[in-house]
């Protein structure tokens, strides 16, 4: 087996499939490891049983409409759909249709500013907005908590502000899914690629060796643990999630200090997915019991600030008997390493809660169920990075080359604002394998 190569990329995810398929166009060898025994990373589609449809374990929703997946939906003629967009909020023991959902968070975040003062979000919210009653305050956390996977108490206004304006440049308003999930853009990806690239999974990589313009790595098999002959190369494009870099789980050699300082002024936020199937899609019933006996709209996402899985959502337009629950940050972390029947039983509850049916009845239309949990996963540790306060350019610093041979790529070293998402992943993938053909 060939081991010496022009770049070893590490990780397969979208950062590294992305850095993979531009370098290619060069006429390198190229490396592409991964410790799993797939492509993909935080994109997972899986057919599980009991499902009646493939179902995204990570990513699932494109937002807006960012160039680089956009150009990869179209080269692979991959279909998509919008979603349609109906609320639906629990609120003092109610459920009612909330189509001004967006209108009255974009009130209080929309007075974030990405000049100033630097603070948390608990902390803006105590001055920002007086004339915000207590049920939007709650939403507003609860959406900064579930969406960016982070905590309030923590994460950084003026980072929020920031990108909330990049997300106005591609109308994240507007979401969309891929048919079949995000797997065949990733399939996609893979075969283009094929021929080109040396792709070796369940390579764990656990050591790199390096000097300017010569790497060597130190691998393992992931499965089993047993060595693995070393990989060289002359540079290399890393995409290690940023729990990876904390806790320097790959050893660089000589050691580099700055950016593990700079991945922990970061943070990674956790998120909790639960999928479940009914037998039947029970909140179309002509009688929502929490909805005062009457039929709702159709619903799309339903959200709720006191339930342990605060948020679900449908497959709108598509019409399935699949709800997908989410718990981001704290909410997050309280579901996380628990056995699978916990995390079910709070998510059956949160639903008997938020809905008014008795839960003895939603359990017993359970036809089947999938619980993903990022933080549990070896290979991210979480699901994706957000800036806390007084992090200072610490996505930048992540994200800077070291002596022309050390690149670095994956979401959270994208710093133009659209870090924790597949499109911004793709992007620093892009960026780090520029960034080595101009070294070259
Ligand atoms: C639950 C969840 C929901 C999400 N929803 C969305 C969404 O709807 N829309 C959206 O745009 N984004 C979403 N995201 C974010 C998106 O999935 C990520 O931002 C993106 O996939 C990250 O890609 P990456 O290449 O940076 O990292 P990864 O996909 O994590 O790739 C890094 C790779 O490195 C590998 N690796 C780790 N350690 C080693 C090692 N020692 N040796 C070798 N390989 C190693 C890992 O196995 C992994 O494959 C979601 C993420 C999660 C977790």
């Amino acid at each position: 087996m060939r081991n010496e190569f022009d770049v070893m990329i590490i990780g397969a995810g979208a950062a590294g499939l992305a850095a993979a398929r531009r370098l290619v166009r060069e006429n390198l060898r190229i490396v592409l490891i991964d410790a799993r025994d797939r492509i993909g990373g935080r994109i997972h589609t899986v057919h599980a049983p009991g499902f009646p449809m493939p179902i995204d374990l990570g990513a699932e929703f494109v937002h807006g409409k960012p160039p680089q997946t956009w150009q990869l939906i179209r080269a692979g003629h991959l279909l998509t759909y919008e979603i349609a967009e109906h609320h639906w909020h629990f609120v003092d023991g109610r459920l009612q249709a909330a189509d001004d959902f967006w209108e009255r968070i974009d009130k209080i975040l929309g007075k974030m500013d990405e000049k100033g003062p630097e603070q948390t979000f608990t902390a803006f919210l105590k001055t920002c907005c007086p004339e915000a009653d207590g049920t939007t305050r709650d939403m507003a956390i609860a959406f900064i908590e579930g969406f960016n996977a982070a905590r309030a108490d923590r994460i950084s206004t003026t980072a929020l502000a920031f990108e909330q304006k990049a997300a106005d440049e591609i109308d994240e308003t507007s979401q969309y899914r891929i048919v079949g999930g995000y797997a065949p853009m990733i399939e996609w990806m893979e075969n283009a690629l094929s021929g080109a690239v040396d792709v070796r999974l369940n390579t764990r990589v656990r050591e790199l060796k390096w000097k300017k313009g010569e790497l060597v790595s130190v691998c393992e098999t992931a499965s089993g643990g047993g060595a693995l002959p070393p990989i060289r190369a002359s540079r290399a494009i890393v995409t290690l999630p940023l729990p990876a870099l904390q806790k320097e789980q790959v050893k660089f050699l000589p050691a580099l200090s700055e950016k593990r300082d700079a991945a922990r002024k970061l943070e990674m936020g956790p998120i909790v997915k639960l999928l479940i199937n009914f037998r039947e899609a029970f909140w179309e019933r002509e009688k929502i019991p929490n909805a005062k006996g009457q039929k709702l709209p159709p619903l799309t996402f339903m959200h709720s600030t006191s339930a342990a899985v605060p948020t679900w959502w449908t497959q709108l337009p598509i019409k399935t008997t699949v709800l997908t629950g989410w718990a981001g940050g704290p909410k997050a972390d309280a579901l996380s390493h628990r056995k699978p029947e916990e995390v079910l039983s709070k998510g059956l509850d949160s639903l008997a809660e938020i809905t008014g049916f008795s839960r003895s009845e939603i359990e017993s239309l359970v036809q089947g169920y999938h619980i993903a949990d990022w933080q549990a996963d070896p290979y991210s540790g979480g699901a994706y990075s957000y800036v806390p306060i007084n992090a200072g350019d610490a996505r930048k610093a992540l994200a800077a080359p070291v002596e022309d041979t050390l690149f670095f790529a994956g979401e959270a070293t994208h710093f133009e604002g659209q870090s924790g998402t597949v499109a911004g992943a793709l992007a620093t993938g892009t960026r780090a394998a520029e960034e080595l053909i101009n070294s070259l």
